[in-house]
């Protein structure tokens, strides 16, 4: 409580360790204590608000962005949350491929190792690599789909496939994987 921070009417306050606890602090020396008991409140941008909400204080605090086209793809609500948050890192070419930990210094073989033919990088292992191209190939046909050598266009895909009731479609062409876009994805590559 505050007032435990007070000694015989003066501020007993630890060091400041940053400008804004700084500021905080010179604020509090402002305040005229009284001896009513300590009571919380609660404000979210100007607002009083009765309670305290994680969810609300995240949203409060979290740029706001525009939604991306392929928000339905990596977030469905039927899919395995871990093929979700993969699937999430690939679209925003944030995997650990073997071209990042080189990058970050890390002493790894370049060469896919797949196909043991070109360097491993997203690009390559989702679009150029022979031997993913070929598993890819055999699933999408699957689906009746046309495998794509393009991140982007296997994207749309998989959006339009979601338009496209998947779970239908999977079903009927004999199929056990009745999982989402990112599952789709994980079950071929990851
Ligand atoms: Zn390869």
């Amino acid at each position: 409580m505050v007032g435990s921070l007070v000694n015989n009417g003066r501020w007993r306050l630890p060091p400041a360790r940053s400008e804004e606890q700084l500021q905080l602090q010179t604020f509090l020396t402002t305040i005229d204590l009284t001896e009513e008991e300590d009571n919380y409140e609660w404000e979210l941008g100007g607002a009083q608000t009765s309670r305290d909400s994680t969810g609300e204080v995240y949203t409060y605090l979290r740029p706001t962005l525009p939604k991306v086209s392929w928000e339905a793809v990596v977030w469905t609500k039927r899919g395995v949350p871990r093929h979700n948050f993969h699937l999430w890192l690939v679209v925003q070419d944030r995997i650990p491929t073997r071209d990042k930990l080189l990058r970050w210094r890390l002493q790894v073989d370049p060469l896919c190792l797949l196909c043991n033919g070109a360097n491993e990088s997203r690009d390559h292992l989702y679009k150029d690599c022979p031997f993913s191209f070929d598993l890819w190939t055999q699933l999408a046909t699957r689906l009746r789909l046309q495998p794509l050598r393009s991140c982007g266009g296997t994207l749309n895909q998989m959006i339009a496939l979601l338009k496209d009731k998947p779970l239908t479609r999977m079903k009927s062409s004999g199929s056990n994987l009745v999982s989402p876009p990112g599952s789709i994805h994980s079950y071929t590559w990851a």
